[in-house]
């Protein structure tokens, strides 16, 4: 008999099997596949404030931010985690200087280090950079990570505290006893237990759909490509001003092509010296593959911005699935109608940046009843009847 099952090893089931598991729970963590088959496995690695929307979800990934300091000797060092990289998103017209002028002030208010700078000094930061911009959003504190990594430090955590990680079993059912879980159907068996986390991403709905409840957690696809290695290009991490109007005011697209592949760019170099790029966010249900549409919109985008790399190789795409709650926040913690039953998940874009909050708050709300921080924005039950 497990404490504690968590289901879904992605990078936040890693880190909330690891925060259990180091305040002494016994727990068991299922994973269908391995950690990385999720978003976990096809994501990039941004974390800053400057892409987080002002209110509740600005002042968790401050929170969550703020962690990695504490738990970045427990991480190691392999995973490529640079602080204070900066992040930089180049504006082109006045009226994404407007819309981003009034995030950041808002943003400032929390006390994140943002502001809107001249396309001068964009350029100085990013030699590469295109000056035929209107100005850009700069955020000197903004860090990068290799995700992949991450999950797997995480994971490594979790083992290390004594936790059990089985890969391929696939969660089918829950047993419920009394209007409570007692146990974990899967693939390979029953696993009883006490208290089940539901870590499972963009497929979060569908396990919470087992359990008989009915959460709005659906899959964003996101397309990414990768080029040859180039040296070293650029040290912030960048995305078009695009990018946060399509994830805060996605009313003010009018150009439907861009609202239906929800494309803007983002790029980072990775420390092998690759360029990641991409910037799409499609409802397509888990449709997963890449498209040409997305690809060379991307791309174009990509030498709107950096028009020196247009004779770079692209050696590889991928795609993965972002899960999106419809109001942009994740749902953290018990489900009221099912006790025992816990959501960690519905991150969005955003999972990578809050991983370390989220294993550290889940974990305390199940090991002392409460967490340290005030999660009720985040409650499961305000999408529940
Ligand atoms: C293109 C793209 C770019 C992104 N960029 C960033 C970024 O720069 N910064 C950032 O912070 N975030 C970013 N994100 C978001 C981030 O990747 C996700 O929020 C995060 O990975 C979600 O983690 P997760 O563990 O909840 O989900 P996942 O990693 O998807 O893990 C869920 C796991 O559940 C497993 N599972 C599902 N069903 C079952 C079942 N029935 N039984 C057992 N296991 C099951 C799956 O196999 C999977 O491994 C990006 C996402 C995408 C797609």
């Amino acid at each position: 008999m497990y404490d504690v099952i968590v289901v879904g090893g992605g990078i936040i089931g890693c880190s909330v099997a690891w925060q259990l598991g180091k305040r002494g729970k016994n727990v068991l963590l299922l994973e269908r596949n391995d950690s990385a088959s999720g978003s976990a496995g096809a994501t990039d690695g941004f974390v800053g404030c400057h892409t987080k929307k002002p209110g509740p979800q600005l002042d968790l990934a401050i929170q969550s931010i703020a962690m990695f300091d504490e738990i970045m000797e427990d991480l190691g060092p392999d995973i490529d985690f640079e602080a204070n990289a900066g992040g930089l998103q180049p504006v082109e017209d006045k009226e994404q200087w407007d819309v981003l002028s009034q995030m950041v002030e808002k943003q400032r208010e929390s006390g994140v280090d943002v502001r809107m700078i001249s396309a001068q000094e964009a350029c100085r930061l990013v030699p590469g950079l295109s000056p035929d911009i209107y100005g850009a959003l700069y955020s000197p504190t903004a860090n990068k990570v290799n995700p992949l990594r991450l999950t797997f430090a995480y994971r490594r955590l979790a083992r290390e505290s004594g936790v059990t990680i089985l890969d391929g079993v696939t969660v089918t059912g829950f047993t419920l006893e009394g209007g409570r879980i007692k146990a974990v159907q899967s693939d390979h068996g029953e696993f009883p237990c006490g208290t089940v986390v539901n870590c499972c991403g963009s497929w979060a709905g569908k396990v919470a759909k087992l359990a008989g409840l009915d959460l709005p957690i659906k899959p964003r696809k996101g397309q990414l490509a990768v080029t040859e290695p180039i040296g070293f290009y650029m040290r912030p991490t960048l995305q078009c001003a695009r990018y946060n109007v399509i994830k805060f005011h996605p009313e003010r697209i009018k150009d439907p092509t861009v609202l239906r592949l929800g494309s803007s760019m983002n790029i980072v170099q990775t420390a092998e010296g690759g360029l990641v790029f991409g910037g799409t966010r499609e409802f397509v249900d888990f449709e997963g593959e890449n498209t040409f549409e997305a690809i060379e919109t991307m791309a174009k985008r990509v030498l709107r911005f950096f028009p020196q790399l247009k004779d770079v190789s692209v050696i590889r795409c991928f795609s993965g699935f972002r899960p999106y709650t419809p109001d942009g926040l994740p749902l953290l913690g018990e489900v009221s109608s099912l006790p025992g039953f816990y959501m960690a998940a519905g991150h969005e874009g955003d999972g990578i940046a809050m991983s370390p909050i989220t294993g550290k708050l889940i974990a305390e709300l199940i090991v002392d009843g409460a967490p340290s921080y005030d999660i009720s924005s985040f409650s499961p039950n305000r999408f529940l009847v």
